[in-house]
Parts: structure tokens; sequence; C-alpha cells
């Protein structure tokens, strides 16, 4: 049993997806595959606009849904030309479910749970067109709602999984259907303790693969992308970068955590648990052996930079000189916990707390209305964070130091952090 997982990118158009069915079908013939697939090209970000506009009652609302579907449309009628079979009636009355849903007045007050009960749309409808699109290719398949199989508590666009309950329905339900059935399934998508939908978290999709492939106990996950594999630096950001073949889990986890954005972070930790290798692979050149990500061989020697934009330093001070203890450092991490802010350094002196976090719409305000309530806070916005993993060398550091004014440096182990202008 493998698991295959296709981001937005792999179907962002009807080419796309006949090129995931090539690969799946290829592939479907000797190993039965469990296929993750994330919603369509830059679709969750358009269900975003969407679902701000209804929040706030916004008037263009109406032409966002219509742009929403009519990119779906133009994608089926490629793909089926004017033949449409009866099937991809599915995809109709997903699209018309969601109408219901925007049309309904009734507003629930949290934004976050709102989110979670429309940006599942892009998911559902992306995974019936590949389905109904493999099926049209004579590629028998199981289109299943991963909401029934994933169970999570209720904290909306980051749930976390429930894993007895999620083990059992998997073991159970999904084990015997996925030993017969090429399965077709969302990422990032659950089902909360209600029953409503969840998220777990933007790009949230890998750690879906993961889950999959911890519970039903494949052989290997495998992350189908449109960069060649683990690279050890952005090619877009730095120079000379290279495809790092081998990576260990360990290392992986790091890249991961401080940004590098080819791994979900939150993917590693359950394919570790059960030494279950990760794939990173080209869809474009499915030749090529990409990373794996394993135990199973010595980790090169790694030197990684990784690069994150949209930085907020935050200075939190007292207000009258006394120091920064342990009190005040807990009332501001549960205040950043409460507000489900991260962050990615942090530092402090006798009267100052210092810390980086993403600059994440919505929810950076609240937090720092309540920690001024308490503290004098400095806010510096627009920063970038560069992070080097591992030894590095003068050409590393006169890079990183030419791309803007360092403002914090802070070195652990084999992780150095420059936070710049
Ligand atoms: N579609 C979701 C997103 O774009 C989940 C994913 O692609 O992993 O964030
Ligand atoms: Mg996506």
């Amino acid at each position: 049993m493998k698991i295959y997982k296709f981001g937005g990118a792999s179907v962002k158009n009807a080419e796309g997806v006949k090129n995931v069915a090539q690969i799946i079908s290829r592939d479907a013939e000797s190993s039965s595959i469990l296929v993750v697939i994330s919603a369509m090209g830059k679709s969750t970000n358009a269900l975003e606009k969407i679902i701000n506009a209804y929040f706030h009652g916004n008037a263009e609302l109406t032409e966002l849904i219509q742009e929403f579907k009519s990119f779906h449309e133009e994608i089926i009628k490629d793909l089926f030309q004017e033949n449409t079979p009866i099937w991809m009636n599915e995809v109709y009355n997903l699209m018309l479910e969601l109408e219901c849903l925007l049309d309904n007045e009734n507003l629930h007050e949290d934004f976050d749970f709102i989110y979670d009960q429309i940006v599942v749309f892009g998911e559902l409808i992306s995974t019936r067109i590949v389905s109904g699109y493999l099926l049209k290719q004579g590629i028998i398949n199981q289109w299943i709602d991963s909401r029934n199989f994933i169970s999570t508590d209720s904290r909306h666009r980051d749930a976390r999984v429930q894993w007895e309950d999620t083990e059992r329905i998997v073991k159970n339900r999904l084990l015997p259907l996925s030993q017969k059935k090429l399965i077709i399934a969302q990422g990032f998508i659950g089902k909360g303790e209600k029953g409503e939908s969840t998220t777990l978290g933007r790009e949230g999709s890998d750690y879906s693969a993961a889950i999959f492939g911890k519970l039903l106990n494949a052989e290997s996950v495998t992350i189908w992308k449109d960069v060649p594999g683990v690279m050890n630096a952005d090619p877009k950001k730095f120079q000379n970068t290279k495809l790092i073949d081998n990576l260990s889990f360990n290392d992986a986890i790091e890249l991961a955590y401080y940004g590098a954005s080819v791994i979900h972070p939150k993917t590693i930790q359950p394919l570790k648990a059960s030494n279950i290798p990760l794939n990173v692979r080209s869809f474009l050149d499915t030749e090529a052996l990409g990373t794996c990500v394993s135990d199973n061989f010595s980790s090169s020697e790694i030197t990684s930079k990784i690069h994150k934009d949209k930085q907020i330093l935050l200075e939190i001070s007292t207000r009258d000189y006394t120091f920064i203890a342990e009190d005040s450092l807990s009332f501001i991490l549960s205040t950043l916990l409460e507000n489900k802010v991260r962050m990615n350094i942090m530092q402090n002196s006798a009267i100052q707390f210092n810390c980086v976090i993403d600059d994440r719409e919505n929810q950076h305000q609240r937090l720092i209305k309540t920690l001024k309530e308490h503290f004098n806070v400095e806010v510096k916005t627009g920063l970038q964070l560069v992070t080097l993993y591992g030894k590095g060398n003068e050409t590393d550091k006169k890079e990183i130091s030419a791309m803007g004014e360092i403002l914090l440096e802070q070195n652990i182990g084999k992780v150095t952090h420059h936070l710049m202008r």
C-alpha cells in the first residue's frame, strides 16, 4: 500500500489533471494506492476571499462565487469536452451545497468555524473532478470523504487529530476498502467534535497523507510536487542550490519547522514513529527519484538556508522596569497560545522579551491588543527571517548578510537565525 499526495499546483488545469491521472494509472497497476489531492490551483485562496466577503457581507461575494465556479467548470469542460458523464453531477451538487451555505444569513459568530465549513469545498470538488476523470479513463476508483475518517477536535483552522478515533475508523472501514480499490481522498479536512468540518491548517494535505500512511501502515508516502524534491534552499531566493537526495527524519523535521515550505511541519512525526519513508518527487519529471526522507540511509551533511518573509518582531517590556520573570513569561506565552500564534524565535533579557511571529491576517491584532494591556509593546513589521541550518561557509554567510540589515541573530546548535529588515 502506497500513499500519493498531489498538491494544488499539480491539478491547476486540465493538463495537470491528465498528468496526475497518468501517474496514478501507471503506478496503480503494481500497487494499491490511496491518493490525497488538494484543492485545484489557488482555489483555497479564492475560497478565503469568498469567506471574507461572506463574513463581512461584501457585495463582491456573488462575483467571487461565480469565478470559483467558472474556474472548475472550465477544467471540467476541457477534461470531458461535450460529454460530461452523469457521475460528474456530484461536482455540481457540491457547488450547489456551497452556494446554499453562502446564502444563509444566519451567521455563526466564529470566523474560524465558518472558514472551515466553507473552505473544505475546494478539496471536495477537486477530488470529485479527478476521480470522475479517472473513471472516464477506465481507472476504477473509490472517492471518499476524508471527513468521515479523520476525526479531530474542534480547534477550527488548526484542528488536532483525535488519534484513537481516527485509527479505529481507518483500520475498520478504510483499510479493507483500500486493499481492494484505488482510493481518492481529500487532504486538509476532517470532522470535529460536533460533526462539523474542520481543517488541519493551511497546506495541511501533506499531513493528511502522513496520517493515512501511518494508519494504513503504508510502505511509503510520496508527495508529488512542482519541484525536483527537497532543495537545500529556495532557488528563487538563493544561488547554487542543490537537491538533497537523502534526508533523515530529524533533519526534515527541523527544516520543515523553520519554514522550508516543501514539507508541512506536522508531516514527519507520524511517519518517523512508524519508520515509513517519505518521498518528495516531481510530477513534471516522473522518472527522477527526488528526495527520500527516512532513517534508512545516513543523511547527507547538509547546509540549508530557509527564507521566510512577512515576519513581525514584538518587543515586549514591563512598564515598571520590573524583571520579565516566570509569571510575565507564562502570561505572554499563554496569550500567544490562546491566539493560536506560533513563535519563530524568542529571546529575553532582564526587562524585555522579544519574539518573532508570522504576519497572519486577523491574528496578531488581538494578540497585540491583549499584550498592550499589560506591557509596553513595540511592533516591527515587514521583516524577513533567514535561517541557516548546518555549518554553512563564508559564501553562505556573505549571501545572507547581503539580503538586508540584520536586527537580531541567534544560534542554537545547528541552527542560526537572522532576523532582518
Ligand atoms: N488546499 C489547502 C491549502 O491550500 C491544503 C493543502 O493544499 O495542503 O492550504
Ligand atoms: Mg492547496
